[in-house]
């Protein structure tokens, strides 16, 4: 049986990035276990090939997890040394919408500085990692394998075509750790019948916020065949469990009623939109300066604040991350199982996920770096 230092579950950003920082900062004998042919498949696809790696503005607010603890690690490896990180590698990234980063050129330029930073790591690909008993011994459908500290990087379950499994929850149950369900999360969500209006302006987007809960999401929203999509969709699905939310269709304007014009071209919003929305609220398209008290509050209520509840949402398939995972307060502020010395847990696998934006990557090298400082202490 091969005997490694520090045997690492899943080839993706956060097993990477773990990977890359003990073998640079220590002469441990690393291996990575990645099911796929290929390492890193998510980080490939992320930002429609371009990765959106992090994000100008990183705090626990924009998580759904357990805020002080997802402070602590973030603020112990911030977006700043993540940019640093990457700018010392030269990495060409650029911001877009004043928010977000990306690489330049293409999500393979992150690839490869972490391939690189791996030099030295054994990496076995197309090999299923199935079980961890104590000790540790880690078997996979080739080989056993002994290694005296594992890093749990395996994800969740989202995207199974991209080698997304549920394995690292089950390690987790099998060291008797709690653990959230996986549901989908960053996803569009489908709708009732009462809502169905808004699939026949499939293609059509607007800028909107979505409230849910104490939320207020603020980006665009799509509408799709199946139901809404679009930046601002996505991030509310990562707060929202079940019931209402609410749309303000209309943010950052305020109807003009003394306009002439009627309310399906006084508005600044499609018209396709707006002669769907007022049959939704039994308004006639009649000009602006007509309407009267009740109208036009009918009209304001439900351009600011559509409340109803989505039937659910689009699935694992197509949600680009899972809410849930192994529960924080099973773990050490450095990542580590409280009652398994070193048994570690780190980014998607972990219960604490990200809105869109790059924060789910920061997470994930955040988390890595914290981890592999620690086992280095
Ligand atoms: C389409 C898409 C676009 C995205 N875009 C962005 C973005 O732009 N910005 C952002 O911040 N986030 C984005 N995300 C989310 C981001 O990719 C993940 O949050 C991040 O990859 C999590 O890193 P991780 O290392 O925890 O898990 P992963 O990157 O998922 O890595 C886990 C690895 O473990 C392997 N594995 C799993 N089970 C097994 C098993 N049983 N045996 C062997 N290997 C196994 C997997 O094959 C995988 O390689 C996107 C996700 C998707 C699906």
């Amino acid at each position: 049986m091969k005997t490694y230092d520090v045997v690492i579950l899943g080839g993706g950003a956060s097993g990477f990035m773990a990977a890359g920082y003990l073998a640079q900062n220590s002469s441990l004998k690393v291996a990575i276990i990645e099911g796929n042919a290929k390492t890193m498949q998510k980080v490939k696809v992320s930002g429609g090939g371009r990765c959106n790696f992090s994000n100008v503005k990183v705090d626990s607010t924009h998580y759904d997890g357990d805020e002080a603890y997802v402070s602590k690690v973030l603020d112990s490896f911030c977006k700043d040394d993540t940019l640093e990180f990457f700018r010392r590698r030269n990495l060409k990234s650029t911001i877009r919408s004043d928010k977000y980063y990306f690489c330049k050129n293409s999500a393979d330029d992150i690839m490869n500085i972490l391939k690189d930073e791996c030099s030295g790591v054994t990496i076995y690909l197309n090999e299923k990692i199935i079980s961890v008993k104590d000790g540790y011994i880690v078997e996979t459908s080739k080989q056993k394998l002994s290694a005296k500290v594992v890093i749990v990087a395996s994800g969740a379950e989202s995207f199974k075509t991209l080698g997304a499994t549920s394995i690292g929850l089950e390690i987790a149950k099998s060291f008797l750790l709690s653990a959230t369900p996986f549901s989908p999360a960053l996803v569009g969500l489908t709708l009732q019948p009462s809502q169905f209006w808004m699939k026949e302006l499939s293609g059509i987007s607007l800028n909107a916020k979505i409230s849910v809960g104490s939320k207020v999401l603020h980006e665009d929203l799509l509408f799709a065949h199946k139901g809404i999509s679009g930046l601002v969709t996505l991030s509310a699905s990562l707060y929202w469990k079940k019931g209402d939310l609410s749309i303000d269709f209309l943010p950052n304007e305020r109807v003009n009623f003394n306009s002439k014009k009627h309310i399906s071209t006084g508005i600044n919003l499609s018209k396709r939109f707006l002669k769907s929305f007022l049959k939704v609220c039994e308004l006639a398209d009649k000009p602006l300066n007509k309407l009267d008290k009740k109208e036009s509050e009918i009209l304001l209520a439900n351009l600011h604040n559509y409340t109803f509840a989505p039937a659910g949402t689009f699935g694992l398939s197509k949600a680009e991350v899972c809410r849930g995972g192994v529960k924080t307060e099973e773990l050490s502020e450095s990542l580590e199982s409280k009652n398994n010395k070193g048994l570690y847990f780190i980014g998607e696998v972990v219960d604490v996920t990200g809105e869109l934006g790059g924060y789910n990557f920061q997470w994930a090298f955040s988390s890595a770096i914290v981890c592999s400082r620690n086992i280095l202490l």
